[in-house]
């Protein structure tokens, strides 16, 4: 059992519209937009992420908004719901707060002892806030939401599969251990994690499979703390016969990616060297930031490119 694994590092999903995008995360959520920067494998695309002050792995949320996409449909072979964790009494505030936003979905539920509030994310997104039990991870405050009541970073994601015994097993395998189960859910963790330490799996066993499109998750990142940790962790999983990409640069961590048993697409992506590597803390998210082999494209990519807003 490998222990180079610190919960969630971030969760990548697609979008329609990018100004949509950028308005849910920032003003209705109240999160800092701490990377405007593009897809570096379809450069007339963003990538926008989302997260607390300087995107702490287990915080951050990111995006691709493909300006034509159709909208996805929920089924079984992706990530199911994104929850943020926030303090424990404040679900009667977001639930205020939401509602006046104009957010969908809102439903109030019990799950594992803990209340959470189901909301609809800007494409059908399936996400939940849970009030979590005491966490200490700092929360970004200048986006409109009070420290007694904002985002504290993920609280766990869950995986909707047909069959969840084979992913369950590789979680188990990168240092994840059953701590519950309910109905068809069981529940995983991570232990000395970053906070953003729960997995559920949910047993879909009759479900069509999703078709991925807006609202949908494109990919799950688990954090490692550095290079060395990731390839240690990336040889365990080569021994073990999963078929895993060379490690690439994404200018604020090193990747690894890998396809699960249940269909979704894995990564695995170290905490180095961070969103403030190309430019001050201050000023996170504010300028379009390109990777050096897109470096040519900025005239075309600035003209082009939809305006975020404020
Ligand atoms: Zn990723």
């Amino acid at each position: 059992m490998l222990d180079q694994i610190k919960g969630l590092h971030h969760v990548t999903s697609m979008a329609a519209d990018a100004r949509q995008n950028n308005d849910f995360f920032t003003h209705k959520l109240g999160l800092r937009r701490v990377k405007k920067t593009v897809n570096f494998d379809a450069p007339d695309v963003y990538h926008l992420y989302y997260g607390d002050e300087v995107g702490t792995p287990g915080s951050v949320m990111t995006y691709f908004p493909f300006p034509n996409i159709g909208k996805g449909r929920h089924g079984a072979g992706e990530v199911g719901t994104t929850a943020y964790a926030v303090p424990k009494g404040t679900l009667p505030f977001w639930t205020q707060r939401l509602t006046e936003q104009g957010v969908t979905g809102l439903k109030q539920e019990t799950s594992f002892g803990e209340n959470r509030l189901a909301f609809d994310g800007p494409d059908g997104d399936s996400f939940a806030l849970v009030e979590a039990k005491a966490d200490g991870r700092p929360a970004w405050t200048r986006g409109g939401v009070a420290n007694d009541e904002a985002i504290r970073g993920f609280h766990s994601a869950s995986l909707r599969l047909k069959d969840g015994s084979a992913t369950e097993e590789l979680l188990k395998f990168m240092g994840y251990e059953e701590v519950d189960a309910a109905g068809n859910v069981r529940r995983l963790a991570v232990k000395n994690g970053n906070g953003a330490d729960i997995i559920d799996i949910e047993s879909v066993p009759g479900a069509a499979f999703a078709d991925l499109g807006a609202g949908s998750v494109h990919h799950i990142a688990f954090a490692v703390e550095n290079r060395a940790k990731q390839l240690e962790v990336r040889k365990a999983l080569l021994d073990t016969g999963y078929q895993v990409t060379p490690v690439i640069d994404r200018d604020y961590f090193w990747a690894i990616y890998f396809r699960t048993p249940g269909g979704v697409l894995f990564e695995v992506a170290t905490n180095e060297p961070g969103f403030d590597r190309d430019e001050d803390t201050a000023h996170l998210g504010e300028a379009l930031k390109l990777p050096s082999q897109h470096a040519h494209l900025r005239e075309y990519l600035e003209k082009h490119l939809q305006p975020l807003g404020a």
